[in-house]
């Protein structure tokens, strides 16, 4: 699946509907990177971050759709233009070799070929997965993108950043310690 928002506090949107997927059942297997796009299509808006997400889930791709329609209402998604404006925007793009093509629900998703804010995150997190219509490997798919857009990586936040310095750091402090204790425990025992 692809994430977008642009409205708002995007980073927590992100996390929020990630939480909301996670809370109805839908396991986050593998999450890309958070990155930071130029809009496409209608172009007079903020810029997107953008993100790519493995799910497993026991729903069929409609009744998925529908939990993430209602996921997109619940944080505050107004009916606007396509590609508009919008805190959060969920869109499904491969159901493993899955080919549907109905008014409601089209998989593989039609333009996610077109789209570096797709292509990009989708490469980091899976480059090998293949495409079941166009044949193509997600890499080869980014090879061949006319799409000009700027997609850039975002660091993760400051905090989250320093938190996991501290925390790596303690560790390191408590292996140190517990390193001493084995020396001293092997010294009695000599
Ligand atoms: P967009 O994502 O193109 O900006 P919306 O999120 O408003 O626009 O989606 C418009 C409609 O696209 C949805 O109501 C949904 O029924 C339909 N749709 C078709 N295929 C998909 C798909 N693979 N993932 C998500 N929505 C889809
Ligand atoms: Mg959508």
């Amino acid at each position: 699946m692809s994430l977008g928002s642009n409205l708002g506090d995007k980073r927590k949107n992100m996390a929020q509907a990630l939480a909301l997927l996670t809370q109805k059942g839908v396991k986050i297997l593998r999450a890309s990177s958070l990155y930071r796009t130029q809009p496409v299509g209608y172009t007079e808006q903020l810029w997107f971050y953008n993100q790519v997400i493995e799910v497993s889930s026991s729903l069929n791709p409609y009744d998925l759709l529908r939990l993430i329609k209602g996921i997109e209402k619940r944080m505050g998604r107004k009916p606007t233009r396509p590609s508009g404006p919008r805190p959060i925007d969920i869109d499904i793009l491969l159901a493993e070799d899955c080919i549907i093509r109905t008014k409601r629900l089209t998989i593989p998703h039609p333009r996610m070929q077109k789209r570096n804010f797709v292509l990009v995150p989708f490469k980091e997190m899976s480059p090998g997965t293949t495409h079941p219509v166009l044949k193509k490997t997600i890499s080869e798919l980014w090879k061949k993108s006319t799409d000009s857009s700027v997609v850039r990586k975002l660091k993760p936040p400051k905090e989250k950043a320093e938190g996991l310095y501290i925390e790596r750091k303690q560790k390191e402090k408590s292996e140190r310690k517990k390193g001493l204790r084995a020396v001293s425990v092997g010294g009695l025992q000599t």
